[in-house]
């Protein structure tokens, strides 16, 4: 059986609500139904692959395992006169995050094309020749707090598409098949990177890494690789901007008469000078030992702020 696209089975857009999915699947599951079609062979074949989309595009992870895998066999722009917007997606990656799972809106259907016939295999009419530009990947990765806010290097392993070595990416090997990807030219590997992460980055900003997504098809150039930065809370720091809170606490005694105290910074210690008579919620500010700034130029301030204990 060819492979179908299930979006296009289930007529729905590559955005769709959980309710309209479900609303479409119930609607055609029963006007398919093998039992209100006297058991037609042709019914109980759609009815299958109905359930089988349905299946598919309502789980989150089945979902996106089958965007992978039809970006790499469908995704072949076609050169038709009035298709351009279907090759006008590689831009669209650039803007990160409306696409988490690199899917992209225009493999495989145009959002106004009615549905027709699921039995269609519209790939045949690609070239599977043509190059192909390796796949975007977009993922979110949870980096430490001060990583974040002083910038460096995490080391993250992902999944991508590389060409099989078996067949060198061309889906046979001795007039056959290729055994080790199926004909498919490609599999997926388990890579890892050292990432630099810009000192100061905001929470949720997408870094990205060029050339190091999915390897091209047919000698296409790789995609790209976007790390969603997602901060990890720190036990006793917070980020307003490009400052930095830490709330202290301290004896109730030292409160009321000052003195020295050695705070715990960002970056090391740092002794400061109570005052006499210290109220909770009263801040002491240290210029420049906060968040990193205009990419590291500059940093904002760390703010220690107090809290009076007894004991
Ligand atoms: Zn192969």
């Amino acid at each position: 059986m060819a492979e179908k696209n299930y979006y296009k089975v289930l007529g729905v857009k590559a955005k769709f609500t959980q309710d309209e999915l479900k609303k479409k699947y119930r609607d055609l599951a029963k006007k398919h139904h093998p039992d209100a079609n006297k058991g037609s062979k042709k019914a109980e074949e759609y009815f299958k692959i109905i359930s089988l989309a349905y299946e598919t595009l309502k789980d989150q992870k089945k979902r996106r395992d089958y965007d992978l895998k039809q970006s790499y066999s469908t995704r072949s722009e076609r050169t038709s006169p009035g298709s351009s917007p279907r090759g006008g997606n590689r831009s669209s990656s650039k803007d990160g995050f409306r696409n988490p799972y690199g899917f992209r809106s225009s493999q495989g259907q145009r959002p106004e094309d009615p549905f027709t016939n699921p039995f269609t295999t519209e790939e045949q009419a690609f070239d599977p020749n043509m190059p192909i530009r390796g796949m975007d990947l977009h993922f979110m990765v949870d980096i430490p707090f001060k990583t974040v806010v002083l910038g460096g290097h995490i080391k993250y392993s992902y999944e991508k598409y590389v060409n099989c070595d078996n067949c060198k990416g061309t889906g046979s090997s001795a007039g056959e098949e290729c055994s080790v990807c199926d004909g498919k030219r490609q599999v997926v590997i388990q890579t890892s990177i050292e990432a630099k992460i810009p000192p100061g980055v905001a929470d949720q900003y997408p870094i990205r890494i060029e050339k190091k997504g999915g390897e091209g098809k047919n000698g296409g150039p790789p995609g790209d690789l976007f790390l969603k930065v997602q901060t990890k809370k720190h036990p006793t720091f917070k980020r307003v901007k490009e400052d930095i809170y830490a709330e202290v606490k301290i004896d109730a005694k030292l409160a009321q008469t000052g003195g020295e105290i050695e705070v715990e910074t960002l970056d090391s210690t740092k002794k400061i000078y109570l005052e006499e008579d210290t109220l909770t919620g009263e801040e002491y500010r240290i210029p420049g030992l906060g968040a990193a700034i205009q990419w590291g130029k500059k940093r904002g301030d760390f703010i220690v702020k107090f809290m009076v204990v007894n004991g």
